[in-house]
């Protein structure tokens, strides 16, 4: 039986695993699809301590890996389906191949974006719909597209844009961004982004071959219809914490959210949970950080508490 299961690979996991590997507690890490979480599918991160002039998010997750090898963490590519506790205050973790056994669990599976939920919106991702300008926005040189939000994702998938798009619209359903002071600035600032205010996105128009070239919009304010020819659309409206695979083991808030009982420990005894999957407020790259580090060091506690480490 495994000591402890980290599932998740992003700032919390990446940190979990780091601090279980340094009390020699050897940790599985379960990486699942989306190995280094979040920060892989951002550019420059510029508000992590320790890197005044910036760091890539990429890199900045390829570091804290290699720092939990180094202290003996081992990584498995599988996604885990499902979670159980067993009667003898253990935990069965079954992914798609296989099942695992552990002494502890830390969840730390992240968020993935939200959508509109738009009738033909799965089918156009890949297809002029997507919610990770880093990875998609080489692909539309010198024509416009649109980024829906008005959050910080919003504003910087706006103004990463701007390097290729020939006009980025920036459609928010208020009247007023969410995003911070200075990321806000800089999208409005910046002469290729035009905000368009108070506006909710009502269909999605393709071409013939099933590429996005026009969306239709409507005015909350005064209900007025109209449109924009755009060859892309990038989804910014927020994050669902990925928690389908713990099919009601632990509790959850009203949006989906795992909820703590005590510290980073969930209501059931040995199941953790740090990272975005259980923070809707902070939701930082260094906040997650900070979770799995707490999470390691409960764990460490509650094996030795619980089963004599
Ligand atoms: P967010 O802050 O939750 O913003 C989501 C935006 O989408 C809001 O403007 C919201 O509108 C809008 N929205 C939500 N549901 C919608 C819907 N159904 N239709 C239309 N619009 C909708 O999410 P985020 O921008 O992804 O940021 C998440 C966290 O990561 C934040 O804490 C943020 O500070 C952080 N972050 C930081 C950086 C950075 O510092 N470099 C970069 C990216 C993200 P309302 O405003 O009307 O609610």
């Amino acid at each position: 039986m495994e000591n402890v299961i980290i599932i998740g690979t992003g700032c919390a996991g990446y940190t979990a695993a780091i601090y279980t590997g340094r009390a020699n507690l050897r940790p599985l890490v379960l990486a699942g699809t989306q190995p280094g979480g979040q920060l892989t599918t951002t550019t420059e991160v510029e508000n992590f301590p320790g890197f005044p002039e910036g760091v890539q998010g990429p890199d900045l997750m390829m570091k804290m890996m290699a720092q939990a090898q180094k202290f003996g963490a081992r990584f498995e590519y599988e996604t885990v389906s499902a979670l159980s506790k067993d009667a003898d205050g253990g935990f069965t973790v079954t992914t798609g191949s296989r099942s695992h056994r552990a002494k502890a669990v830390i969840v730390a599976t992240g968020a993935s974006p939200r959508h509109l939920g738009l009738p033909n919106e799965q089918a156009l991702i890949g297809h002029g719909l997507t919610s990770c300008a880093t990875c998609d926005g080489a692909f539309y040189r010198d024509v416009p597209v649109c980024v829906i939000g008005g959050g910080d994702s919003a504003c910087e998938e706006a103004t990463f844009l701007t390097r290729f798009a020939s006009k980025v619209f920036l459609i928010h359903r208020r009247g007023e961004l969410r995003a911070s002071k200075i990321m806000a600035d800089r999208a409005l600032g910046n002469p290729k982004i035009e905000p368009v205010w108070h506006s909710a996105v009502t269909e999605y128009i393709t071409d013939a071959n099933g590429e996005m070239t026009r969306i239709r919009l409507q005015n909350l304010q005064s209900g007025a219809a109209s449109h924009l020819d755009v060859k892309c659309v990038f989804v910014a409206i927020g994050h669902v914490p990925n928690t389908g695979f713990l099919g009601g083991l632990a509790d959850l808030d009203e949006n989906g959210y795992i909820l703590h009982r005590k510290g980073m420990m969930t209501n059931i005894d040995g199941l953790f949970a740090a990272g975005d999957v259980a923070d809707h407020v902070w939701r930082q790259a260094i906040t997650a950080a900070g979770q799995g580090c707490a999470a390691a060091i409960e764990t460490e506690r509650y094996l030795a508490d619980t089963w004599g480490h």
